[in-house]
């Protein structure tokens, strides 16, 4: 399948729909997942246009992982939390839902189960509070 620019993560990229902004650079673009499956779920993207694992190149995927381990670390400790669960999907029958590359970078406390995927909306003040709390760890 072809990349399509006009998916959400794209229009988030080139700043014509909005996102609680926890990190960027030249290469790669973190913000809060609207519908978190824990706390302080954040979603890390290449900024290639590459549809998923599967098509990115092998030097834009080695940017992004290691802004992934970097959110990882400062989730964790801007939030408290015991450990970090990442996550990517690739295509639907993965479980992918938006096509643009991206991590789930999923904090994680002992004993505290995950929401269902990509199905209850946060409230944006925390969002917001957590974006703050996570990006002020990456500067
Ligand atoms: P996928 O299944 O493609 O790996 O996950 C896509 C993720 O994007 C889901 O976790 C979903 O909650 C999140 N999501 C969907 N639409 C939006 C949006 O408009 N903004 C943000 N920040 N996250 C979104």
């Amino acid at each position: 399948m072809a990349y399509d620019p006009d998916n959400i993560f794209a229009k988030i990229l080139r700043g014509e729909l909005p996102a609680h902004k926890v990190y960027e650079d030249d290469a790669t673009l973190a913000f809060m997942d609207i519908m978190p499956i824990s706390r302080g779920h954040v979603l890390v993207l290449s900024k290639a246009p590459a549809r998923n694992i599967l098509d990115i190149d092998a030097a834009d995927l080695a940017r992004v992982v290691a802004v992934v381990q970097r959110v990882a670390r400062a989730a964790k400790e801007a939030l408290g939390a015991d450990g970090v669960t990442i996550q990517q999907f690739n295509e639907p029958a993965g479980g992918q839902t938006v096509f643009h590359l991206h991590f789930h970078v999923v904090p994680r406390w002992e004993g505290q189960p995950l929401r269902p995927h990509g199905a209850i909306k946060a409230d944006p003040a925390d969002l917001k509070r957590d974006a703050e709390q996570i990006a002020a760890l990456l500067v």
